[in-house]
């Protein structure tokens, strides 16, 4: 289900995950189109996007465009700001003050959430191409000059 809606490049978003419910709480809303950790391969781990969490490590992980993941406890943190407008979840530390091996363990993470949206730039690019969308266009549209999009993407 996931593996299909990720070669679809089917939108998930975290509004299309909430929905009011009776009682006035967000609940979760699932539908084909939408997965969750166990509809992945066990082989693959792939990591929230937000919180850099692996997909053993959390309830669900929800897919976006570019393969990049949301998990449920960030979605959570998400409803919190949403309907709250504060977060009760603590802040985070910024990387400069992780330790050396929490470095280490976050480069994959970050690594996969770039790549996700790298091969995503790259097929909106080559759709673009496709539909004859001139370089110096797609350049425009990315700031950069006609030549630079040629030399990025072809
Ligand atoms: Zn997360």
């Amino acid at each position: 289900m996931l593996l299909d809606a990720l070669n679809r490049q089917d939108t998930l978003t975290v509004k299309d995950l909430l929905t009011e419910g009776g009682d006035g709480e967000c609940q979760w809303e699932m539908s084909e189109s939408r997965a969750s950790t166990a509809d992945l391969p066990q082989a693959k781990i792939y990591y929230c996007s937000f919180c850099l969490r692996p997909s053993d490590e959390v309830a669900k992980l929800v897919a976006g465009h570019g393969r990049i993941f949301i998990c449920d406890e960030s979605i959570a943190t998400c409803n919190d700001y949403i309907l709250t407008g504060k977060s009760d979840r603590p802040p985070r530390a910024p990387l400069e003050e992780a330790p050396t091996e929490r470095l280490l363990s976050l480069l994959k993470p970050i690594e996969e959430t770039v790549a996700g949206k790298s091969n995503q730039l790259q097929s909106a690019v080559e759709t673009l191409r496709s539909r004859r969308v001139s370089w110096a266009h797609i350049g425009q549209a990315l700031g950069i000059s006609r030549q630079a999009a040629w030399e990025r993407f072809s």
